[in-house]
């Protein structure tokens, strides 16, 4: 049976870049549900995301034996908890709810 880590390692690369490619999109589309600049409901936009989120893990999952999971999760850890020190800076934390009352930009 054809299994998804049997493609070259190239094949999934570029499989994996033109999934982020696809995910960000999804990404802005969803942003630009919730500020009305788009036709498309922010139901559409979020499973859209959802769907494109699936995609990237598939891919990564598929790149197993070249960055495996295991060391991903090492480094989300490491990230997640310089992500929670950001954001507990009171002059981060004053900036994200001055943007979220004026709008960002
Ligand atoms: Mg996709």
């Amino acid at each position: 049976m054809n299994n998804i880590r049997n493609l070259p390692v190239t094949q999934r690369l570029i499989n994996l870049a033109e999934e982020c490619n696809e995910c960000a999109q999804a990404t802005l589309k969803l942003y630009r549900a919730m500020h009305g600049d788009t036709p498309v409901s922010m139901m559409d936009a979020r499973e859209h995301l959802i769907e494109e989120i699936a995609d990237v893990s598939v891919c990564m999952t598929a790149l197993g034996d070249m960055a495996p999971l295991s060391d991903v999760g090492e480094v989300i850890t490491q990230k997640a908890a310089r992500w929670e020190e950001r954001i507990n800076d009171p002059d981060v934390r004053r900036r994200m709810m001055e943007d979220a009352y004026h709008g960002e930009g």
